[in-house]
């Protein structure tokens, strides 16, 4: 994706100081959703990072993570893999807890959703601290996958959600703060 095409999406991305807790800059990523076209400047630019890596499976995260990884997945004609907050899938689940920029949280994936061997891509709006990342990773590995890449349409930078994301995994951040 060129500089141009990623400059306008970074000027999409809206900053709220103060949300949802004191000292947090949340990223608002609704702009880029309710204008069409860089709904689909969004996705294009994150399918470019996963085309040919021959995945067969897109894994987001509860919630916005959903929006983007359906779309990418649509596009790839990958199937979809939703990684849920507690308690929310109604089947036999995997669980991870994990802490986050803000508070704690646990996250569950089906156990039949990713098939031993299966390559997967995860796609997510945002890498902060990195945990969820890091747990969303685990719960695939867990089943037996093989999780190929992870791309982020937002990487705070500054806090180096890298380091806690698994080794030989493929991390693309497409605007980095
Ligand atoms: P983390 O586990 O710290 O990498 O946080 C990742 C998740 O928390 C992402 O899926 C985001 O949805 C959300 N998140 C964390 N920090 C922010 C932020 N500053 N702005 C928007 N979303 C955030």
């Amino acid at each position: 994706m060129s500089s141009t095409r990623l400059d306008t999406l970074r000027a999409a991305v809206r900053d709220v100081p103060d949300f949802p807790s004191p000292g947090i800059v949340f990223k608002d990523i609704t702009p880029m959703l309710s204008d069409g076209a860089l709904f689909k400047l969004t996705i294009d630019a994150l399918v470019e990072t996963v085309a040919g890596s021959g995945v067969t499976k897109i894994v987001g995260i509860d919630a916005r993570g959903f929006i983007f990884a359906a779309a990418v997945a649509d596009r790839l004609g990958c199937g979809f893999v939703p990684v849920r907050k507690k308690g929310k899938l109604p089947w036999k689940t995997e669980g991870v807890s994990y802490d986050l920029e803000y508070g704690s949280n646990k996250i569950e994936i089906h156990a039949d959703a990713v098939l031993p061997g299966e390559r997967v891509w995860l796609v997510d709006d945002v890498l902060a601290t990195g945990g969820t990342a890091a747990a969303a990773a685990e719960l695939v590995q867990r089943l037996g996958g093989v999780l190929a890449g992870m791309t982020f349409l937002i990487e705070l930078g500054f806090l180096d959600g890298r380091k806690l994301l698994p080794e030989g995994v493929d991390v693309a951040g497409l605007l980095v703060y």
